[in-house]
């Protein structure tokens, strides 16, 4: 038994030695991405459901992409969080705002429908004194309105100190910002909280979405998550729609809006373009 015991602590000391060799890899590529070029963004397209059956575009989630020559796509929820321990993700957030912005001027100028651009900001950046000024200066810099930019934060990333979180949204909000809490659930917001923050939209997390076939609890959770939003005044968005049968219920039950894979995966900039224009040539 005693063997078996060292043998174990070996082997959790090997696999955890792998894992932060893997970290300290990624760490020191992750610092030369931006300036090799091996950062990119994919757009997903984010839709309003109106009457009927119909559906329009309404904006764009912008989501993170990093392709190493030899470690291929490393996938955001591996990198993002060394990213975040390292302070990278302040240099590279600010990136992906001026990038996304930078790509809404562009479909403008291609004649495509006005739409919003959200961009995911971390808890770091959140937290970061320059945070309302750095997205100012972006937004003048790029020529977008502030009404154009939509700031997802994380249910979490707000709970993390809520204090500072209603200081950070007012400032953000006197600028014209809109902000919304995304994977909405998966935190534990208290309903008080809800009411001070200034969003104007819930996301609902895709792990609720995604039983809503065949798990009622889901269902009185998304029920409960969109009535109690109308109520408040918020919008609600549902995430990882996949099927006809999660966006029928949630037509039923009065959300406002969709994104997921039934309508479109992330795409890079110039095919989310012809995607636009074949839906409007029909
Ligand atoms: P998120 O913000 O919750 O983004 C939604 C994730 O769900 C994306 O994964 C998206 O590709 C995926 N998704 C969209 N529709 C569907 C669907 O129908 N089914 C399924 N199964 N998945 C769907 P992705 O792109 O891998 O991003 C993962 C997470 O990484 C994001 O979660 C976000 O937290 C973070 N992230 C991505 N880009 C950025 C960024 O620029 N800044 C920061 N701070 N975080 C980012
Ligand atoms: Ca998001
Ligand atoms: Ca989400
Ligand atoms: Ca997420």
């Amino acid at each position: 038994a005693k063997r078996d015991g060292r043998n174990a602590y070996r082997f959790f000391t090997s696999e955890m030695q792998a894992q932060s060799a893997r970290a300290l890899l990624l760490e020191n590529a992750l610092r030369r991405a931006q300036e090799r070029g091996q950062l990119s963004l994919h757009y997903q397209p984010q839709f309003a459901l109106e009457d009927g059956d119909q559906s329009r575009v309404i904006g764009a989630e912008a989501l993170l992409r990093w392709q190493h020559p030899e470690l291929g796509w490393v996938s955001p929820a591996e990198f993002i969080p060394i990213a975040e321990t390292t302070g990278l993700i302040l240099p590279i957030g600010e990136w992906v705002l001026r990038e996304a912005l930078s790509q809404l001027r562009r479909w403008d100028a291609a004649g495509l429908p006005q739409l919003t651009m959200a961009v995911n900001l971390s808890a770091v950046q959140f937290r970061h004194d320059d945070l309302p000024d750095l997205v100012e200066r972006v937004l003048a810099d790029v020529g977008i309105p502030a009404q154009r930019l939509e700031l997802e934060l994380t249910e979490g990333a707000a709970m993390d100190n809520p204090t500072v979180a209603i200081t950070v949204m007012n400032e953000l909000h006197a600028r014209g910002v809109r902000l919304s809490i995304d994977d909405f659930g998966t935190g534990y917001s208290s309903l008080s909280y809800l009411k001070k923050f200034r969003v104007s939209k819930l996301k609902i997390d895709q792990s609720f979405v995604r039983e809503l076939s065949d798990d009622a609890e889901d269902r009185a959770i998304v029920d409960a998550v969109i009535r109690m939003a109308g109520a408040l005044g918020l919008q609600t968005l549902a995430e990882g729609v996949e099927t006809e049968g999660q966006l029928a219920f949630l037509r039923r039950q009065g959300c406002q809006a969709v994104q997921g894979y039934l309508f479109s995966r992330p795409l890079p900039a110039e095919a989310f373009a012809q995607f636009m224009l074949a839906r409007t040539s029909t």
